[in-house]
């Protein structure tokens, strides 16, 4: 079963990691931050540091303090009084998180809709545990078509219906998306909730971008429709709200039917999540309003996503408008290279994208993520046409990465 698929096949971020890359090579590729977390949590994350308790084991359901952190912050999100001991866990990522409700729902065969293309971890992490990827595509825009945005990625609702088997036991939703940026809109979350609803289906919702929407689009938690929250469990990350990826801090939200099995796993999983940076986090939540900080981010994600969204003008190649996330698809199909081109082991045999990526990465000294990796084995081909770019690096870099990338024009 750890075979199956591509589960055990070199990872992406692996192959496109700094490690292999040029040392100038400017990193739009794994979606991490090249500045750092706000002083007012780092400076909590050396408090913790300096004080005994925090040294030590947290309750397996995360420090009190930075789940009572996520109540304030959260509950009026999900319009009620979060119970801090049943329905909010820490996780060790949100990664953890996701692979521990697998690990406490799925029994051999069970089957996981996910759409697609998906962010790469939901594959293997639904089969080590025993359940089986369905995929329904999020069909995208022509290529004929003029400047498409995220929203232009559809569901095609029959589709969906007829990928419920007997067997099906979850859906998995991810909004902002990884990687079109696609912000689901609340007539596609009601018509998901409502074939949950008919079919009796688990909803994962990995929404750990959720502080990352532009142009004023809203962003909808399915866990608040009407029926949803007993079948839905919400996922979120420190990581992206707070720079601070490699934190490995993230949470569940959800009721107490899901929270309690899931618990029950993670503790068998990683037991606790670190505990001083469970404080520092708490602490940022704590003050997020102070400072207006997710107010004040959002508009510096904007600001980066249209540097590189201008850069891409100019080079005249088609891209995906983002709408929510930190990522951009560009299409990288017109982009050539000599089939001798000296590609490592781990990019030749994959699709055409891995090696229009390697390429770009090594030529015009800009990385990116191949899309073929966010797809199953027998839809490489609709991946292959993308490279995905991650804004998320300071507006000068951004600014860099642009000049450079006019060497595709
Ligand atoms: N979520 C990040 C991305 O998509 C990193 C993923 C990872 O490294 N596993 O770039």
């Amino acid at each position: 079963r750890l075979r199956e698929g591509r589960a055990l096949a070199q990872d992406v971020w692996s192959i496109f990691n700094a490690a292999n890359l040029p040392s100038d090579c400017i990193n739009l590729g794994q979606g991490y931050m090249n500045f750092a977390p706000p002083k007012w949590v780092t400076k909590a994350a050396e408090d913790a540091l300096n004080t005994v308790s925090p040294n030590h084991y947290s309750h397996p359901k995360g420090r009190p303090r930075l789940r009572q952190a996520i109540k304030d912050q959260y509950g009026a999100q999900f319009n009620r009084e979060l119970d801090i001991e049943t329905e909010i866990l820490i996780t060790s990522g949100a990664n953890e998180g996701q692979y521990s409700v697998f690990t406490a729902f799925l029994e051999a065969g069970d089957e996981v809709i996910m759409f697609e293309p998906f962010f790469d971890q939901y594959l293997p992490s639904v089969t080590f545990n025993g359940g089986k990827p369905v995929y329904v595509p999020l069909h995208p825009p022509p290529h004929s078509q003029a400047k498409p945005t995220s929203n232009d990625w559809k569901i095609d609702f029959d589709e969906l219906r007829h990928a419920i088997t007997p067997r099906t036991k979850m859906i998995i939703v991810n909004t902002p998306h990884n990687p079109v940026g696609k912000v689901f809109t609340r007539t596609e979350l009601e018509k998901i909730a409502a074939l949950a609803e008919e079919f009796n289906l688990l909803v994962m919702s990995d929404e750990v971008y959720d502080c990352l929407l532009y142009d004023n689009k809203e962003h909808v938690r399915i866990a608040t429709l009407p029926g949803m929250w007993d079948r839905t469990v919400t996922v979120g990350s420190a990581g992206k709200s707070f720079a601070a990826t490699g934190w490995r801090v993230g949470w569940l939200i959800g009721p107490p039917s899901i929270i309690t099995p899931t618990l029950a796993a993670s503790t068998r999983i990683v037991f606790c999540t670190n505990s001083p940076l469970q404080e520092a986090v708490a602490a940022g939540l704590e003050l997020v309003n102070q400072h207006k900080f997710f107010e004040t981010q959002v508009k510096e994600y904007q600001e980066r996503r249209d540097v590189l969204l201008e850069a891409f003008d100019r080079i005249g190649l088609q891209y995906t408008h983002p709408e929510g996330s930190y990522f951009v698809l560009l299409d990288i199909s017109d982009v050539v290279f000599p089939d001798d081109y000296p590609f490592p082991k781990s990019v030749q045999g994959r699709g055409r994208d891995f090696k229009a990526c390697w390429f770009i990465a090594m030529e015009v000294g800009v990385s990116s993520i191949p899309v073929s990796e966010f797809y199953c084995e027998e839809h490489t081909s609709i991946g292959e046409s993308y490279g995905r770019f991650a804004f998320c690096k300071d507006v000068d870099t951004l600014k860099a990465a642009g000049g450079r990338l006019q060497g595709l024009k």
